[in-house]
Protein backbone atom coordinates (compact mmCIF):
# COMPACT_ATOMS: atom_id res chain seq x y z
CA UNK A 1 0.00 0.00 0.00
CA UNK A 2 2.50 2.57 -1.25
CA UNK A 3 0.55 6.26 -1.31
CA UNK A 4 2.23 9.32 -1.49
CA UNK A 5 0.52 10.67 1.84
CA UNK A 6 2.34 14.10 1.17
CA UNK A 7 -0.03 14.59 -1.74
CA UNK A 8 -2.97 13.74 -0.14
CA UNK A 9 -2.30 16.31 2.81
CA UNK A 10 -1.82 18.75 0.48
CA UNK A 11 -5.38 17.70 -1.53
CA UNK A 12 -7.55 17.80 1.58
CA UNK A 13 -10.14 19.93 1.78
CA UNK A 14 -11.39 19.70 5.41
CA UNK A 15 -12.98 23.26 6.71
CA UNK A 16 -11.20 24.85 9.29
CA UNK A 17 -13.16 26.93 11.76
CA UNK A 18 -11.98 30.10 12.61
CA UNK A 19 -12.18 29.47 16.27
CA UNK A 20 -9.70 26.36 16.26
CA UNK A 21 -6.30 26.19 17.07
CA UNK A 22 -4.03 23.20 15.45
CA UNK A 23 -2.54 20.75 16.29
CA UNK A 24 -5.65 19.14 18.08
CA UNK A 25 -4.41 17.10 20.91
CA UNK A 26 -6.27 13.25 21.10
CA UNK A 27 -3.84 11.33 22.37
CA UNK A 28 -5.28 11.55 26.59
CA UNK A 29 -4.33 8.01 27.12
CA UNK A 30 -0.41 8.89 26.27
CA UNK A 31 -0.66 11.67 28.49
CA UNK A 32 -2.43 14.91 29.87
CA UNK A 33 -1.91 18.60 29.64
CA UNK A 34 -0.95 19.71 33.09
CA UNK A 35 -4.32 21.69 34.19
CA UNK A 36 -3.40 25.46 35.03
CA UNK A 37 -4.91 25.23 38.17
CA UNK A 38 -2.52 22.16 39.56
CA UNK A 39 0.45 24.55 37.78
CA UNK A 40 -0.80 27.11 40.25
CA UNK A 41 -0.82 25.21 43.42
CA UNK A 42 2.54 23.61 42.34
CA UNK A 43 4.80 26.61 41.51
CA UNK A 44 5.23 27.74 45.66
CA UNK A 45 6.73 24.28 45.83
CA UNK A 46 9.42 25.11 42.71
CA UNK A 47 10.32 28.39 44.59
CA UNK A 48 10.06 29.83 47.77
CA UNK A 49 8.73 26.71 49.14
CA UNK A 50 11.46 24.15 48.23
CA UNK A 51 12.28 22.70 51.97
CA UNK A 52 12.84 18.98 52.00
CA UNK A 53 9.88 17.08 53.78
CA UNK A 54 11.93 15.02 55.48
CA UNK A 55 13.51 17.80 57.53
CA UNK A 56 11.84 17.76 61.42
CA UNK A 57 14.02 20.74 62.32
CA UNK A 58 12.82 24.25 60.61
CA UNK A 59 9.85 25.31 59.16
CA UNK A 60 10.92 24.68 55.34
CA UNK A 61 10.75 21.23 56.22
CA UNK A 62 7.55 21.84 58.02
CA UNK A 63 5.73 23.72 55.45
CA UNK A 64 7.19 20.72 52.68
CA UNK A 65 5.58 18.29 55.12
CA UNK A 66 2.32 19.73 55.29
CA UNK A 67 1.80 20.51 51.69
CA UNK A 68 2.73 16.40 50.87
CA UNK A 69 0.08 15.71 53.55
CA UNK A 70 -2.43 17.80 52.40
CA UNK A 71 -2.02 16.18 48.85
CA UNK A 72 -1.59 12.80 50.66
CA UNK A 73 -5.81 13.54 51.89
CA UNK A 74 -7.24 14.60 48.54
CA UNK A 75 -5.60 11.33 46.76
CA UNK A 76 -7.03 9.60 49.68
CA UNK A 77 -10.48 11.22 49.49
CA UNK A 78 -10.69 10.45 45.56
CA UNK A 79 -10.37 6.54 45.95
CA UNK A 80 -12.02 6.33 49.01
CA UNK A 81 -9.09 5.27 51.31
CA UNK A 82 -8.77 6.21 54.83
CA UNK A 83 -5.76 8.56 54.63
CA UNK A 84 -2.33 7.78 55.67
CA UNK A 85 -2.46 4.44 53.13
CA UNK A 86 -0.49 5.63 50.40
CA UNK A 87 2.98 5.40 48.93
CA UNK A 88 3.83 8.43 46.65
CA UNK A 89 6.28 6.86 43.40
CA UNK A 90 7.77 8.16 40.40
CA UNK A 91 4.41 7.14 38.76
CA UNK A 92 2.12 4.02 37.68
CA UNK A 93 5.38 2.12 36.23
CA UNK A 94 7.01 2.87 39.90
CA UNK A 95 3.80 1.47 41.65
CA UNK A 96 3.31 -1.69 39.19
CA UNK A 97 6.37 -2.72 40.06
CA UNK A 98 6.53 -2.09 43.53
CA UNK A 99 2.90 -3.47 44.19
CA UNK A 100 4.07 -7.06 42.55
CA UNK A 101 7.38 -7.37 43.03
CA UNK A 102 6.88 -6.15 46.55
CA UNK A 103 4.03 -8.66 47.79
CA UNK A 104 5.44 -11.49 45.59
CA UNK A 105 8.71 -11.25 48.09
CA UNK A 106 6.43 -10.66 51.00
CA UNK A 107 4.53 -13.45 50.44
CA UNK A 108 7.27 -15.78 48.95
CA UNK A 109 6.59 -17.73 52.04
CA UNK A 110 2.49 -18.57 51.47
CA UNK A 111 2.75 -19.09 47.52
CA UNK A 112 4.38 -18.24 44.55
CA UNK A 113 1.59 -17.84 41.64
CA UNK A 114 0.28 -15.17 40.33
CA UNK A 115 -2.63 -13.98 37.90
CA UNK A 116 -2.82 -11.23 35.35
CA UNK A 117 -4.32 -11.19 32.06
CA UNK A 118 -2.93 -10.53 28.20
CA UNK A 119 -4.16 -7.07 27.86
CA UNK A 120 -2.34 -5.12 30.98
CA UNK A 121 0.02 -2.41 30.43
CA UNK A 122 3.46 -3.70 30.28
CA UNK A 123 4.64 -2.10 33.08
CA UNK A 124 2.33 -5.41 34.98
CA UNK A 125 3.66 -8.04 32.37
CA UNK A 126 7.11 -7.42 32.08
CA UNK A 127 7.23 -7.41 36.25
CA UNK A 128 5.59 -10.55 36.28
CA UNK A 129 7.90 -12.02 33.87
CA UNK A 130 11.06 -10.60 35.86
CA UNK A 131 9.35 -13.17 38.60
CA UNK A 132 8.93 -16.03 36.55
CA UNK A 133 12.89 -15.62 36.12
CA UNK A 134 13.37 -15.79 39.94
CA UNK A 135 10.91 -19.21 40.42
CA UNK A 136 7.00 -17.19 40.67
CA UNK A 137 4.36 -19.40 38.27
CA UNK A 138 2.26 -16.50 36.39
CA UNK A 139 -0.93 -17.02 34.95
CA UNK A 140 -2.06 -14.79 31.86
CA UNK A 141 -5.67 -14.81 31.28
CA UNK A 142 -7.45 -14.20 28.06
CA UNK A 143 -9.95 -11.62 27.50
CA UNK A 144 -13.30 -12.15 25.71
CA UNK A 145 -13.72 -10.50 22.15
CA UNK A 146 -14.48 -7.68 24.08
CA UNK A 147 -11.63 -7.30 26.46
CA UNK A 148 -13.11 -8.28 29.32
CA UNK A 149 -12.07 -11.10 31.81
CA UNK A 150 -14.16 -13.45 32.44
CA UNK A 151 -14.93 -14.29 36.04
CA UNK A 152 -14.96 -17.71 35.13
CA UNK A 153 -11.01 -17.87 34.19
CA UNK A 154 -10.21 -16.37 36.92
CA UNK A 155 -11.54 -18.59 39.52
CA UNK A 156 -10.49 -21.45 37.42
CA UNK A 157 -6.62 -20.19 37.83
CA UNK A 158 -6.68 -19.57 41.67
CA UNK A 159 -5.02 -22.02 43.35
CA UNK A 160 -3.40 -23.39 46.75
CA UNK A 161 -0.27 -21.12 46.09
CA UNK A 162 -2.22 -17.78 44.11
CA UNK A 163 -0.56 -14.86 46.33
CA UNK A 164 -1.49 -11.98 44.09
CA UNK A 165 -4.00 -11.04 41.60
CA UNK A 166 -3.21 -8.19 39.33
CA UNK A 167 -6.01 -7.02 36.91
CA UNK A 168 -6.14 -3.40 35.81
CA UNK A 169 -9.06 -0.80 36.13
CA UNK A 170 -9.01 0.79 32.50
CA UNK A 171 -7.05 -0.13 29.57
CA UNK A 172 -4.77 2.40 27.91
CA UNK A 173 -5.32 1.35 24.20
CA UNK A 174 -9.14 0.20 24.11
CA UNK A 175 -10.56 1.75 27.58
CA UNK A 176 -12.30 -1.01 28.37
CA UNK A 177 -13.34 -1.19 32.47
CA UNK A 178 -12.35 -4.64 34.16
CA UNK A 179 -15.20 -5.76 36.84
CA UNK A 180 -13.44 -4.94 39.09
CA UNK A 181 -15.53 -5.15 42.28
CA UNK A 182 -16.36 -8.63 41.28
CA UNK A 183 -12.47 -9.53 41.17
CA UNK A 184 -12.31 -7.78 44.63
CA UNK A 185 -15.32 -9.73 46.03
CA UNK A 186 -13.82 -13.30 44.69
CA UNK A 187 -9.42 -12.17 45.75
CA UNK A 188 -10.70 -11.10 49.53
CA UNK A 189 -13.18 -14.43 49.57
CA UNK A 190 -10.07 -16.47 48.97
CA UNK A 191 -7.64 -14.47 50.83
CA UNK A 192 -5.83 -13.27 47.80
CA UNK A 193 -3.97 -10.10 47.53
CA UNK A 194 -5.52 -7.96 45.09
CA UNK A 195 -3.57 -5.16 42.62
CA UNK A 196 -5.03 -3.07 40.19
CA UNK A 197 -3.35 -0.47 38.16
CA UNK A 198 -5.61 2.41 37.82
CA UNK A 199 -3.62 4.93 35.56
CA UNK A 200 -6.09 5.30 33.00
CA UNK A 201 -9.04 5.24 35.66
CA UNK A 202 -8.13 7.40 38.07
CA UNK A 203 -10.09 10.91 38.06
CA UNK A 204 -12.40 9.46 34.77
CA UNK A 205 -14.72 6.93 36.51
CA UNK A 206 -15.73 6.50 40.47
CA UNK A 207 -12.84 4.33 42.37
CA UNK A 208 -13.43 3.47 46.16
CA UNK A 209 -10.58 0.94 47.12
CA UNK A 210 -12.79 -0.08 50.71
CA UNK A 211 -16.25 -0.44 48.87
CA UNK A 212 -14.36 -2.86 46.03
CA UNK A 213 -11.97 -4.47 47.73
CA UNK A 214 -8.90 -3.62 46.36
CA UNK A 215 -5.36 -3.74 48.31
CA UNK A 216 -3.22 -2.15 46.08
CA UNK A 217 -3.75 0.38 43.74
CA UNK A 218 -1.25 2.43 41.17
CA UNK A 219 -1.72 5.56 40.11
CA UNK A 220 -0.17 8.70 37.99
CA UNK A 221 -0.42 12.11 37.53
CA UNK A 222 0.10 12.92 34.36
CA UNK A 223 -2.69 10.75 32.95
CA UNK A 224 -5.21 13.10 35.28
CA UNK A 225 -3.95 16.41 34.01
CA UNK A 226 -1.11 16.74 36.45
CA UNK A 227 2.75 16.93 36.25
CA UNK A 228 4.89 13.99 35.04
CA UNK A 229 7.38 11.83 37.28
CA UNK A 230 4.97 11.18 40.03
CA UNK A 231 1.97 8.76 41.19
CA UNK A 232 1.21 7.14 44.22
CA UNK A 233 0.76 3.43 45.21
CA UNK A 234 -2.27 2.79 47.64
CA UNK A 235 -1.34 -0.08 49.97
CA UNK A 236 -4.15 -1.16 52.17
CA UNK A 237 -3.29 -1.56 55.90
CA UNK A 238 -1.47 -4.54 56.97
CA UNK A 239 -0.68 -5.46 53.58
CA UNK A 240 3.59 -6.28 53.61
CA UNK A 241 5.71 -4.96 50.71
CA UNK A 242 9.35 -4.98 50.07
CA UNK A 243 10.20 -1.95 49.08
CA UNK A 244 11.93 -1.99 45.59
CA UNK A 245 14.05 1.19 46.29
CA UNK A 246 16.18 1.07 49.98
CA UNK A 247 17.83 3.85 51.37
CA UNK A 248 16.31 6.74 54.14
CA UNK A 249 13.03 4.72 54.93
CA UNK A 250 10.79 7.53 53.69
CA UNK A 251 7.37 6.58 53.05
CA UNK A 252 7.19 4.11 56.37
CA UNK A 253 10.07 2.47 54.24
CA UNK A 254 8.41 1.49 51.34
CA UNK A 255 9.97 3.69 48.73
CA UNK A 256 13.30 5.27 49.94
CA UNK A 257 14.04 8.74 48.42
CA UNK A 258 13.78 12.41 48.76
CA UNK A 259 9.80 13.30 48.39
CA UNK A 260 9.06 15.12 44.77
CA UNK A 261 6.85 17.96 46.65
CA UNK A 262 6.02 19.94 43.96
CA UNK A 263 4.88 16.98 41.46
CA UNK A 264 3.11 15.62 44.68
CA UNK A 265 1.13 18.52 45.11
CA UNK A 266 0.28 18.71 41.85
CA UNK A 267 -0.66 14.94 42.25
CA UNK A 268 -3.07 16.22 45.25
CA UNK A 269 -4.63 19.65 43.28
CA UNK A 270 -5.38 16.90 39.99
CA UNK A 271 -7.02 14.23 42.48
CA UNK A 272 -9.06 17.33 44.44
CA UNK A 273 -10.34 18.89 40.70
CA UNK A 274 -11.07 15.21 39.33
CA UNK A 275 -13.54 14.26 42.21
CA UNK A 276 -15.44 17.54 42.27
CA UNK A 277 -15.48 17.77 38.25
CA UNK A 278 -15.89 13.64 37.48
CA UNK A 279 -19.50 14.09 37.23
CA UNK A 280 -20.12 16.59 34.42
CA UNK A 281 -16.76 15.94 32.92
CA UNK A 282 -17.62 12.21 32.48
CA UNK A 283 -20.72 12.90 30.58
CA UNK A 284 -19.38 16.00 28.61
CA UNK A 285 -16.29 13.72 27.73
CA UNK A 286 -18.85 10.59 26.63
CA UNK A 287 -20.88 12.76 24.59
CA UNK A 288 -18.19 13.68 23.07
CA UNK A 289 -16.87 10.78 22.44
CA UNK A 290 -20.18 9.60 21.00
CA UNK A 291 -20.64 12.03 18.86
CA UNK A 292 -17.30 11.56 17.44
CA UNK A 293 -17.65 7.60 16.71
CA UNK A 294 -21.83 8.28 15.59
CA UNK A 295 -20.12 11.03 12.80
CA UNK A 296 -17.53 8.40 12.13
CA UNK A 297 -19.83 4.97 11.65
CA UNK A 298 -22.54 7.02 9.62
CA UNK A 299 -20.34 8.08 6.96
CA UNK A 300 -18.18 5.57 6.75
CA UNK A 301 -18.91 1.37 5.73
CA UNK A 302 -16.51 -1.19 7.28
CA UNK A 303 -15.40 0.54 10.43
CA UNK A 304 -15.11 -1.44 13.79
CA UNK A 305 -14.92 0.13 17.32
CA UNK A 306 -12.42 -2.32 19.61
CA UNK A 307 -14.10 -3.34 22.59
CA UNK A 308 -16.67 -3.19 25.05
CA UNK A 309 -18.77 0.16 24.04
CA UNK A 310 -20.72 -0.05 27.67
CA UNK A 311 -17.62 -0.87 29.84
CA UNK A 312 -15.60 1.50 28.68
CA UNK A 313 -13.71 5.07 29.68
CA UNK A 314 -16.05 8.05 28.57
CA UNK A 315 -13.31 9.61 26.19
CA UNK A 316 -11.88 6.33 24.27
CA UNK A 317 -12.52 5.69 21.17
CA UNK A 318 -10.56 2.94 19.69
CA UNK A 319 -11.58 2.07 16.23
CA UNK A 320 -10.75 0.27 12.92
CA UNK A 321 -11.05 0.77 9.17
CA UNK A 322 -10.51 -1.89 7.00
CA UNK A 323 -8.87 -1.45 4.38
CA UNK A 324 -6.44 1.39 5.37
CA UNK A 325 -3.65 1.28 6.92
CA UNK A 326 -3.12 3.03 10.54
CA UNK A 327 0.00 4.27 10.10
CA UNK A 328 -0.53 5.85 7.07
CA UNK A 329 -4.03 6.98 8.44
CA UNK A 330 -2.40 8.55 11.66
CA UNK A 331 0.67 11.08 8.87
CA UNK A 332 -2.52 11.85 6.63
CA UNK A 333 -4.49 13.45 9.24
CA UNK A 334 -1.26 15.15 10.64
CA UNK A 335 -3.32 17.96 12.28
CA UNK A 336 -4.42 15.64 14.94
CA UNK A 337 -2.58 14.01 17.64
CA UNK A 338 -3.78 10.63 18.05
CA UNK A 339 -2.19 7.08 18.58
CA UNK A 340 -2.48 3.91 15.98
CA UNK A 341 -3.05 0.55 17.16
CA UNK A 342 0.47 -0.80 16.44
CA UNK A 343 4.01 -0.08 18.62
CA UNK A 344 7.04 0.26 17.18
CA UNK A 345 9.41 -2.02 18.57
CA UNK A 346 13.06 -1.69 17.62
CA UNK A 347 13.13 -3.11 14.51
CA UNK A 348 9.89 -3.09 12.99
CA UNK A 349 5.96 -1.61 13.01
CA UNK A 350 3.73 -4.90 15.18
CA UNK A 351 0.09 -4.66 15.79
CA UNK A 352 -0.91 -4.37 19.18
CA UNK A 353 -0.71 -7.18 21.17
CA UNK A 354 -4.25 -5.69 22.96
CA UNK A 355 -5.67 -5.84 19.95
CA UNK A 356 -4.38 -8.79 19.07
CA UNK A 357 -5.60 -10.88 22.56
CA UNK A 358 -9.46 -9.32 21.31
CA UNK A 359 -9.49 -11.95 18.44
CA UNK A 360 -9.40 -9.37 16.23
CA UNK A 361 -6.77 -10.14 12.17
CA UNK A 362 -3.74 -8.42 12.23
CA UNK A 363 -4.59 -6.36 8.73
CA UNK A 364 -7.39 -4.70 11.07
CA UNK A 365 -5.34 -4.18 14.26
CA UNK A 366 -2.90 -2.64 11.64
CA UNK A 367 -5.49 -0.03 10.56
CA UNK A 368 -6.55 1.13 14.14
CA UNK A 369 -6.74 4.52 15.29
CA UNK A 370 -7.07 5.77 19.41
CA UNK A 371 -8.75 8.29 19.95
CA UNK A 372 -8.24 9.80 23.40
CA UNK A 373 -10.57 12.86 24.26
CA UNK A 374 -10.07 15.09 27.17
CA UNK A 375 -10.70 17.81 29.37
CA UNK A 376 -9.98 20.87 26.98
CA UNK A 377 -11.12 19.32 24.06
CA UNK A 378 -14.23 20.99 22.10
CA UNK A 379 -17.13 20.13 19.86
CA UNK A 380 -15.37 22.02 17.55
CA UNK A 381 -12.88 19.91 17.53
CA UNK A 382 -14.66 16.89 17.32
CA UNK A 383 -16.38 17.74 14.55
CA UNK A 384 -12.87 18.50 12.49
CA UNK A 385 -11.59 15.30 13.66
CA UNK A 386 -14.61 13.20 12.04
CA UNK A 387 -14.39 15.38 8.97
CA UNK A 388 -11.17 14.85 8.47
CA UNK A 389 -10.84 11.01 9.10
CA UNK A 390 -13.51 10.44 7.24
CA UNK A 391 -12.75 12.46 3.81
CA UNK A 392 -8.94 11.00 4.57
CA UNK A 393 -10.61 7.33 5.14
CA UNK A 394 -12.33 7.74 1.94
CA UNK A 395 -9.11 9.23 -0.13
CA UNK A 396 -6.68 6.45 0.69
CA UNK A 397 -9.43 3.91 0.27
CA UNK A 398 -10.01 4.93 -3.64
CA UNK A 399 -6.47 5.17 -3.60
CA UNK A 400 -6.12 1.67 -2.88
C1 LIG B 1 0.60 5.28 31.49
C2 LIG B 1 0.34 3.98 32.14
C3 LIG B 1 1.27 3.38 32.99
C4 LIG B 1 2.64 4.01 33.25
O1 LIG B 1 2.49 5.17 33.99
P1 LIG B 1 3.73 6.16 34.18
O2 LIG B 1 3.28 7.09 35.26
O3 LIG B 1 3.91 6.83 32.87
O4 LIG B 1 4.90 5.34 34.59
C5 LIG B 1 0.96 2.18 33.58
N1 LIG B 1 -0.23 1.60 33.35
C6 LIG B 1 -1.16 2.14 32.55
C7 LIG B 1 -2.47 1.45 32.37
C8 LIG B 1 -0.91 3.34 31.92
O5 LIG B 1 -1.83 3.87 31.11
Amino acid sequence: MAVDVTRLVEKQETRVPANLKLPIYLDNHSTTPVDPRVLEEMLPYLSDRFGNAASRSHSFGWIADEAVETARARVATLIGSPSGELVFTSGATESDNLAIKGAAEAYRGKGNHIITAVTEHKAVLDSCKRLEKYGYRVTYLPVRSNGLLDLIDLERAIDSKTILVTIMAANNEIGVLQPIDEIGKLCRERGIIFHSDAAQALGKTPIDVVRQNVDLLSMSAHKAYGPKGVGALYARQGIQLSPTIDGGGHEHGMRSGTLNVPGIVGLGKACEISREEMPHESCRIAGLRNRLHDNIKSSLDEVYVNGSMEQRLPGNLNMSFAGVDGEELMTAIDDVAVSSGAACTSAHIEPSYVLKALGISDELAQSSIRFGIGRFNTQAEIDYVAAKVIHTVQQLRELR
